[in-house]
């Protein structure tokens, strides 16, 4: 085929911006041929580009209609003629340009596509591999065209109202040493230092705290960040942080920060949140939802232990779930969910006949207490064993907390109460300072090892680490974890506490952080911050359920760039430059 050059041609229109009043003009518009119909006498050509879709219309006789009889779906053409009204027959009142289309005089085409791989119409299933194989076609599809504009007006929100706020932009190293952040770093090997490498960063969780001892005092990047983790279907390798941090902040200042941010950030996709937002620590959270990221679109839980003290085991809690508007459930529905706690070490009672006849009158109080009707779904849950784990308590409150959430889930299209468009927003705070390793048998920093321990509890650092709470918060939105933070160490004595509580030896603790012990000399001031995650952000507010559609290039659960073919062998001799040998021939 014959292409055309673009030469000096310049579009005056998109194929979203012409209406009415535009008719009688000239334009030349350019795009994508979306859909093409031929009526023998005439060819209407649905012309696309990422502001909308145009009508083209071709009369038999122009050398245009010639042309035209060559356009195939996905052709990249400009087009030059005459905006005109449509009959009114032909109006189609689902486009914004419904009203209007252009008489073509002249077409060029400026490139051919072959059949794509699938249709651009959104309703169309497509399997994600095709999908991300072909990603350059689907991010042509309204539906990731809106997201990947979405995503792109709220960065650039983020950026315009933490600047107003003295925030500045800066950015930090991506080829670095390990930060710690619980995963695994991806390496980057040095050729001029054979043997020795870089580190992507999990986090610019350092070089942020080192930024506020150099004084800049507020800090904010949009960045990506690098962790190795076995990959779960949520997870990416890569993923951005809005990162930021602050100097002298107590957390409410921190908080005060964030929730005009994310208020600002949900009005930009179209959805008012009030402020404040609720606060709750970890221990209330796991208390009333056995979870430390509650959605708080379904009913907490409820102690019941008074009422029901024969069903108490080990001192360990009893609690009445309930989800609004289940209706009646059959035997079967209730065994699931009798399997599905038992399967967590919980014991259910599920019969309220049952419960009311061996504690007359003891339903009417649950009903009192937790405000659930007959209508409604209502369970005792307790511990069915012996205690487990150095917080055996939050074991059974997380084993209940599962069941609230699978109950919950199951049921929603009868009580619809996990509506994507109602946004919860909620701060959960102090929590545990450490968590236990079991695989490893120690201590870990339940966020990381450079968070403040909460100052009552400084002494328990050592002598009880599983009760000792610290100074970190997190983010939650419907029951997502948007992000972390925490007010920071700022005193070297106290960092090497912390390193020493968490094993790391001196020499450790030096090798690997020696840089941060020895800025905390230099007169760093107090300090905390937070990081969301942005992809998760986008993704509940364009509602969609995976990140992979709001991240224009992902990678597959297992890692793979299907498009790219990443990660992939290299030749010997690019290995030999790095004086690696590989032990695994793939
Ligand atoms: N660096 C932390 C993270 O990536 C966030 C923070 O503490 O600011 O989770």
């Amino acid at each position: 085929m014959q292409l055309d050059f673009l030469g000096n041609l310049k579009r005056t229109n998109t194929c979203g911006d012409l209406r009415v009043s535009d008719v009688g003009k000239r334009a030349i518009v350019m795009g994508w041929v979306h859909r093409r119909r031929d009526l023998g006498g005439v060819i209407f050509i649905h012309l696309r580009d990422r502001y909308g879709v145009t009508q083209l219309v071709f009369f038999e006789g122009s050398p245009a209609h010639d042309r035209a009889e060559e356009l195939r779906t996905e052709y990249v053409i400009a087009a030059e003629g005459v905006v005109s009204v449509r009959t009114p027959e032909t109006i189609n009142p689902n486009l914004p340009t419904g009203e209007v289309e252009i008489l073509v005089e002249t077409v060029w085409i400026l490139n051919e596509s072959r059949t794509p791989p699938f249709p651009m119409e959104d309703s169309v299933d497509v399997s994600e591999d095709a999908r991300l194989k072909y990603r350059y076609v689907d991010l042509r599809r309204p539906r990731m065209q809106r997201n990947i504009i979405l995503r792109s007006q709220i960065t650039f929100a983020v950026r315009e109202f933490l600047t107003s706020q003295q925030f500045l932009e800066i950015e930090t190293p991506f080829m670095t040493r390990s930060t710690p952040e619980g995963a695994r770093d991806y390496l980057v090997p040095s050729r001029v230092q054979p043997g020795n490498f870089y580190a992507l960063p999990q986090s610019p969780q350092i070089f942020k705290q080192l930024l506020m001892v150099s004084g800049y005092d507020r800090y904010f990047q949009i960045v990506r960040c690098f962790r190795d983790e076995d990959l779960r279907a949520d997870r990416q390798p890569e993923f951005t942080q809005i990162d930021l941090e602050m100097s002298f902040p107590q957390e409410e200042q921190v908080f005060e920060v964030i929730e005009p941010l994310m208020q600002r950030v949900c009005q930009v996709a179209g959805f008012e949140v009030p402020l404040p937002f609720p606060r709750m620590t970890y221990a209330q959270a796991m208390q009333l939802y056995g979870i430390d990221k509650p959605d708080r679109r379904i009913p907490p839980m409820t102690s019941v232990a008074d009422l029901l003290p024969a069903l108490v085991a080990h001192g360990l809690p009893l609690v009445a779930i309930h989800i609004p508007n289940v209706g009646a459930l059959t035997r079967s529905e209730r065994d699931i969910l009798k399997e599905v706690g038992k399967g967590r070490g919980l014991r259910v009672f599920d019969d309220l006949k049952r419960l009311d006849r061996d504690s007359p009158g003891v339903v009417e109080q649950i009903r009192a207490r937790t405000g659930a009707t007959e209508n409604d779904l209502l369970l005792v849950a307790g511990w069915a064993d012996d205690p487990v784990g150095h917080r055996p308590e939050e074991t059974m409150l997380k084993a209940a907390g599962e069941l609230r959430l699978f109950a919950a889930q199951k049921y929603n299209d009868r009580h619809k109460l996990l509506d994507p468009k109602r946004f919860e927003f909620l701060w959960v705070t102090d929590f545990p300072m450490f968590e236990w390793d079991a695989e490893d048998q120690r201590w870990m920093a339940a966020h990381h090892p450079f968070t403040s321990v909460h100052d009552e509890d400084l002494d328990k650092l050592t002598s009880d680490p599983a009760r000792c709470r610290s100074k970190a918060y997190d983010l939650v939105l419907n029951g997502t974890e948007l992000g972390s933070g925490s007010i920071r160490i700022h005193r070297r004595d106290i960092q090497t506490k912390v390193f020493a509580a968490l094993g790391f030896s001196d020499e450790e603790a030096r090798r690997r952080f020696g840089f941060l012990l020895d800025a905390l000399e230099y007169g760093a001031p107090p300090h905390g911050g937070i990081a969301l995650g942005i992809d998760r952000i986008v993704m509940l507010l364009a509602g969609e359920t995976s990140i992979r559609d709001v991240i224009p290039f992902p990678k597959t659960a297992r890692g793979t760039d299907l498009m790219c073919d990443a990660p992939s062998a290299v030749p010997d001799r690019q290995l030999r430059e790095l004086g690696i040998q590989l032990r695994v021939q793939s």
